[in-house]
Order: C-alpha cells, then structure tokens, then sequence
C-alpha cells in the first residue's frame, strides 16, 4: 500500500493521510492504545477504488514501547513465561 498500490484490488488511487496535523484524532480515536497510558498515532493509506484501508505506527519509540508491552505472536520464538514462585 506505501508503494501506491492496492494489495486487495491492484489499484493505483491509493491516497495517504501520514502527514496530516491531528493524527491521533478527537480522543485518540485513530490511534491504537499500547497501555493505559500510551497510545500511539496510526498513519493511513486509503484506496479510492475499492475503500481498503491500511494503517502503520510510525513512531519508532512507540514500536519499541509495543514490542516490550504486547504479547508476542506468530511462529518466531516467544519469550518464556515468567516463573512463579
Ligand atoms: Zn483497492
């Protein structure tokens, strides 16, 4: 989708709002929310042609902050759980 093509209908009238003022929206409501109190500002890649929407953080310390606070998922090793005592 950032390269301007639509992955669902290979159009190319892809239009992104990364660099509009107010990203995260009235009360955060484009923005995910890392932990209560955190979030994070999502930048969205629209295609005209069929209305898919695609959306990325692209705070680099936000990712961070994700990667430390989220559970992991997929087939990449996960870390071990903490042992209880
Ligand atoms: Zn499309």
């Amino acid at each position: 989708m950032k390269s301007g093509i639509c992955p669902k209908c290979q159009s190319d009238q892809v239009y992104s709002g990364a660099a509009i003022a107010l990203k995260k929206g009235p009360f955060g409501s484009n923005a995910v929310p890392i932990s209560l109190t955190s979030i994070a500002a999502l930048d969205n890649y629209i295609c005209k042609a069929c209305g898919y929407v695609e959306s990325y953080v692209a705070d680099a310390d936000k990712l961070e902050e994700i990667a430390v606070k989220w559970e992991p998922v997929g087939p990449f090793e996960k870390k071990p759980a903490p042992e209880k005592d």
